[in-house]
């Protein structure tokens, strides 16, 4: 039985109802969590509010970053464990839980050094005036997870907010809480006041919207869909709370004539079958100049077909999907899809050892994807890769952008000067020349354009979303 995570306690939820926890690579239950409800959120909050007031507000920005390093040496001590929690829970294949478990103590790592480097400025101003900025933090920050990445979503998100001089309430997806548990427990263990880090677990529009809705909590990060970013940004503007949205995306790899094909193609590969494609900034269209778009196809082609999919403890190419319903969505996606009469070039296999009630899904390669097809539109958030040609550059920047998405692209070409027009041209948080995602990029800000939402996670500048600037002038003569 897994509990709500309060005050550095294991608690029950105070209606005492629970979740089944599934596995996706068998679909059975094999442990509960809580079904929480508003009145677990309002004890979070008050928890979080009197640590922040009593103990956390009173610590130097030093000491939080010892803090965060401490537990980022802990988490690395324990990513095996958490890397098999996260496989269990998540489906994901060994190299991706651990690789997920290893971003997780770099993001602490990389806030426990920013910690006593996040400061204000002094400003010129009238003759007989000293003025300054102070970054204050928000006080206590609402943080909503998806199920996709817990780990590194949880780093980015509750690190950041820490360093900042935050406490957090997190409300991790009802699909993915087990390893987010463990690490609040780890949290405590190194020294966190209790209070810092609270966790309550149930369902989105039970807890989720409690505790968008709380008013003690001062800032929300929400990672997850347009549809659900949309409540949380109305909710929170009944009462003006700041809300960054990262709400996921339909990045274009755009591969030009020029390019170094070799280099590409794996890259482009693994952008849409890493996690099975349920990642916020999966490549998901793949854009192919005319005069290579037949022989691209074809090496993608014989690269999907080579694709193995199956239970996540073998560690294949692919696991599963999260659960039955995003399963059901991607088939939804794939028979509109052939109802509408695109072609699938290729697919991956499923392996004879994925047991049947498992949630798997094989990538898929489509071709000649209408560009306002509604695969070629919408997250699908699977192995499916939508590929399209273009005549030029012109052209090119026109299908990268005719999407509302605009989180990340990737550009393949060697020609220098068009790398840098490229990067002007497409409206997107993140563009990538000849690579993608630069293997995760804890540094890197990351954030959306238009319906990608915004705000900018991770790296340094995530730390100006998670505190209020406040001007002080001082009239001395
Ligand atoms: P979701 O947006 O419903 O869930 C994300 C988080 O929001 C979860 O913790 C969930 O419990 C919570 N939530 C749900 N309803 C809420 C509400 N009313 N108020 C507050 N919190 C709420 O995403 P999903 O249903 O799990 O997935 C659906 C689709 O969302 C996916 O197919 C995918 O396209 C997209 N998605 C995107 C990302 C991303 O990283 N951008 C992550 C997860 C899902």
């Amino acid at each position: 039985m897994q509990y709500n995570f309060i005050d550095n306690a294991s608690v029950p939820s105070l209606s005492g109802h629970t979740l089944p926890v599934l596995d996706p690579s068998d679909g059975q239950p094999f442990d509960e969590l809580q079904r929480s409800d508003a009145r677990d959120i309002d004890r979070a909050v008050r928890s979080a509010r009197a640590c922040y007031d009593e103990r956390w507000s009173r610590l130097s920005a030093a000491e939080r970053g010892r803090l965060l390093m401490a537990l980022s040496r802990k988490v690395a001590d324990h990513a095996d464990e958490l890397a098999l929690l996260e496989q269990r829970d998540c489906g994901k294949p060994t190299r991706q839980a651990r690789a997920d478990a290893a971003a997780l103590a770099r993001y602490f790592e990389f806030y426990a050094g920013a910690c006593d480097k996040l400061h204000g400025e002094t400003l010129p101003y009238q003759n007989g005036y000293s003025v300054f900025t102070w970054r204050e933090p928000h006080g206590v920050t609402g943080h909503v997870i998806p199920w996709n990445y817990p780990m590194q979503i949880f780093g980015r998100s509750v690190g950041g907010a820490l360093a900042a001089g935050n406490c957090c309430v997190v409300k991790p997806a009802e699909d993915a809480c087990l390893s987010l548990l463990r690490v609040a427990q780890l949290a405590a263990e190194v020294g966190f006041p209790p209070g810092t880090i609270n966790l309550v677990t149930g369902y989105g529009h039970e807890v989720g919207d409690a505790l968008a809705r709380h008013p003690g909590i001062d800032h929300i990060s929400f990672t997850g869909s347009p549809r659900v970013g949309t409540l949380i940004q109305q909710v929170a503007a009944e009462r003006h709370c700041p809300v960054t949205l990262e709400l996921g995306g339909k990045s274009p790899q755009i591969i030009f004539a020029d390019a170094d094909l070799d280099a590409a193609l794996p890259v482009v590969i693994n952008a849409i079958v890493q996690n099975a494609g349920q990642t916020c900034s999966a490549g998901s269209r793949v854009l192919i100049q005319q005069s290579i778009y037949d022989q691209m196809l074809d090496r993608l082609g014989a690269a999907f077909e080579a694709l193995r999919v199956g239970p996540a403890s073998m560690d294949l190419d692919v696991g599963p999907l999260i659960r039955q319903s995003q399963q059901q969505r991607v088939w939804d996606f794939l028979s509109d899809a052939q109802n509408d009469g695109i072609a699938t070039v290729a697919q991956g296999q499923i392996v004879d050892e994925a047991p049947e009630a498992g949630f798997y899904q094989a990538p898929v390669l489509l071709a000649d994807v209408p560009v306002a097809h509604r695969v070629a539109q919408e997250e699908v958030f699977g192995p499916v890769l939508s590929a399209m040609p273009f005549r030029d550059e012109d052209h090119a920047v026109e299908l990268a952008n005719a999407t509302r998405f605009g989180l990340v692209a990737g550009v393949w070409t060697r020609d220098g000067a068009r790398q840098f027009r490229m990067a002007r041209r497409v409206r997107s948080g993140q563009v990538f020349v000849n690579n993608y995602g630069a293997g995760g990029g804890v540094e890197l800000p990351f954030g959306g354009y238009k319906s990608s939402g915004y705000g900018r996670e991770k790296g340094f500048e995530a730390l100006y979303g998670f505190t209020v600037l406040k001007t002080v002038a001082v009239q001395h003569g």
